[in-house]
């Protein structure tokens, strides 16, 4: 066995509390330091040699900043990174494979973007000797007998040119400066810049500056310049984030269509069917977020999806999850709810302007017991419609009723873009205020929402002090943890990862359907849509100028809405149940769109002839 001590640095507060992890370390009363304050005396340090890994300073520590690992020795010789003592550990790496494009998939802080990194040049990896630079050669022997060996070569000599689109897009305008076409052009070795920003309709916007544009435009820009570039490899870390489901899918197929031969292509992704679209082979990264990552081998991109929904990888022979994740394996008309429907919310026809933006809602009503999820494109009112029912803003015409009389409607309202600003305190105080119960350990709310999250790690860091992603989650986790008749969220998996996404969605299910309450979710994931949604709004119309909302639609008529406008139809994978994009023009994808079944076909044998 060895052990991996990992101490998170910013959770470790030696000053705010009584060390009892060093004073009560069996090693240390035996003065066999296997534990003690850091020089600077900022954070604790644990000794691996020493530790026996008994766990008693893990329980002992109040900020939850330890954690201890027992990693079979075998493992070791894998090592190719560690971040420092005590610092995250990653083993192995992808195998990256000329003219294939692999993806990759795993928990947020599982080692994704450092394995990215790596691969860039833009970290040289240590081999777990943090102490002392490390040598290209010693990198190169290391990774001899495989492709990386020749990769690590041809890198080291400088001899691969890499593009690479970093995850955090936000972060740019802070250091590149300019327009939307003046960065284009800057990025265009390849000569085809324009006719990208044509067909990502970045034209429209070439001239504005990039400290102005939104979160999607940004992705939209950066992947383009990427592609743009002349390398040999190109990274892609988590293209779909702002991006809606119409973007998501052309910037796949564009991705695809521009990298045709003999480059590297290696995507990090967290939306399913984007990454089935993509990808040609999917490795999976797993371990211990924040301690340690490991990378699987590269696996068929169906089977990869698959293993990782099913929890266990076989070539690895590795339990990854104590459970399956199923999306519905039956026809959809099942779903629909036959027995007695109580009405909640019941709109007219409703109208609203912003500037220049007009939304008009269809009149609808909403049940009981149900998740209404709102699919359509940025800039359609989808969070306009959200505010009217949040209660923000006023209808210029019609109005909303409800089913509640005798008291007051409780909302409970997540809103799509979450400052630091909303929270006051700690994160427990934000957790106690929303619904004290929740934080009782046995409950079902704590391990099914705030250990999930992780948000267990971090209760008494202050909210303000929290990464974009933590607080996301504890802005989903007060609001679905808080008692009300009407839940909305809008654009949860923002930051999520697959597993998170999930377990917000089942959590949620289980609320909606368990206290007969109603929720409202705006959603570009499709595969998230069809997990949670048992009706579906469809926004249509001009983004920025026009919206047009349908009523609440089932599922598949919305889908078969939605998705003839894009034109793109998908099945579903027997086995996992889960949607996958059908090939353009393959057999299946021409016969649904014969037969007007954009989403899925009536149960039959045609998923067998595509997979063949
Ligand atoms: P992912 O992309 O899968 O979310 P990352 O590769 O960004 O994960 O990070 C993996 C782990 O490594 C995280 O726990 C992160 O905090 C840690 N880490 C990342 N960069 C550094 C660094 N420069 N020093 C120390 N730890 C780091
Ligand atoms: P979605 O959530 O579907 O992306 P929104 O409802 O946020 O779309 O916005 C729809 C359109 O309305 C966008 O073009 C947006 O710029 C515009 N808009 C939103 N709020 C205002 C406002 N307060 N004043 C003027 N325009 C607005
Ligand atoms: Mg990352
Ligand atoms: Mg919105």
């Amino acid at each position: 066995m060895v052990r991996v001590a990992v101490v998170d640095r910013d959770l470790c507060k030696p000053s705010k509390c009584n060390l009892e992890c060093i004073r009560f370390c069996p090693l240390n009363r035996r003065k066999k330091i296997a534990i003690e304050l850091h020089e600077t005396r900022k954070y604790v340090v644990i000794h691996e040699e020493t530790c026996i890994g008994c766990g008693i300073c893990i329980k002992k520590c109040p900020y939850n900043a330890i954690t201890i690992i027992n990693l079979p020795d075998e493992l070791e010789k894998k090592t190719v990174h560690r971040y420092g003592k005590n610092a995250f550990k990653l083993y192995g790496l992808p195998i990256p494979v000329r003219g294939k494009i692999l993806g990759i998939i795993g928990k947020n802080g599982s080692g994704k973007t450092t394995t990215l990194r790596i691969l860039a040049g833009e970290l040289k990896p240590n081999l777990g000797n943090y102490g002392k630079e490390p040598n290209w050669d010693e990198v190169i022997k290391f990774f001899r007998g495989t492709e990386l060996q020749n990769y690590f070569k041809q890198l080291a000599e400088g001899k691969l040119k890499v593009a690479h689109k970093i995850q955090y897009v936000e972060l740019v305008p802070r250091y590149i400066k300019g327009t939307v076409g003046e960065l284009l052009q800057r990025a265009d070795d390849r000569g085809i810049a324009k006719e990208i920003a044509e067909e990502m309709s970045l034209t429209k916007i070439w001239d504005r500056k990039i400290n102005v544009i939104s979160g999607g435009e940004l992705q939209k820009l950066l992947i383009a310049a990427t592609l743009s570039k002349e390398a040999d490899v190109y990274l892609f870390d988590e293209p779909s984030s702002y991006l809606d489901v119409r973007e998501r899918i052309r910037a796949a197929k564009i991705i695809r269509n521009y990298l045709k031969n003999n480059k590297y292509v290696i995507v990090v992704e967290h939306d399913l069917a984007v990454l089935d679209y993509l990808s040609d082979l999917v490795s999976v990264i797993y371990g211990e977020p924040g301690a340690y990552g490991i990378v699987s081998k590269p696996y068929s991109t169906r089977n990869g999806i698959n293993y990782f929904l099913e929890g266990f990888l076989p070539a690895e022979n590795m339990r990854i999850r104590s459970e399956a994740i199923k999306f519905h394996a039956y026809s959809i008309e099942t779903s629909i709810k036959t027995e007695t429907k109580e009405r909640i919310l019941t709109w007219s026809k409703l109208i609203k302007e912003l500037g220049e933006f007009k939304l008009m809602v269809e009149p609808g009503e909403a049940y009981k017991g149900e998740v209404v999820g709102l699919l359509g494109p940025n800039g359609i009112g989808k969070t306009t419609f959200v505010r009217i029912l949040a209660g923000e803003i006023k209808t210029d015409e019609g109005d909303i009723s409800t089913s509640i009389v005798n008291r007051k409607l409780e909302i409970s309202y997540k809103p799509q873009y979450v400052s630091p600003k909303m929270f006051d305190g700690t994160v427990r105080k934000v957790l106690m205020n929303a619904n004290s119960s929740a934080l009782n350990p046995t409950s079902w709310l704590y391990s099914e929402v705030i250990r999930k999250l992780r948000l267990n790690k971090l209760l008494d860091q202050k909210a303000s002090d929290l990464s974009g992603g933590e607080l996301q989650k504890l802005a989903i986790a007060s609001c679905i943890i808080r008692d009300a008749d009407i839940y909305l969220l809008d654009e949860p998996s923002a930051y999520l990862d697959v597993e998170e996404r999930l377990t917000v969605a089942k959590v949620l299910k289980r609320i909606v359907e368990e206290k007969r309450v109603l929720a409202f979710v705006v959603e570009h994931d499709v595969s998230i849509q069809d997990f949670i949604s048992d009706r579906i709004m469809v926004f249509r119309g001009e983004p920025g100028i026009k919206g047009i909302a349908s009523p609440p639609l089932q599922l598949r008529n919305a889908m078969n809405m939605f998705l003839k406008d894009l034109g793109i139809t998908f099945r579903r994978d027997p086995q996992t149940g889960r949607p996958r994009v059908n090939k353009e023009g393959s057999y299946l994808d021409r016969y649904q769109k014969t037969i007007g079944e954009y989403y899925y076909i009536p149960v039959g044998k045609e998923e067998e002839k595509e997979e063949s």
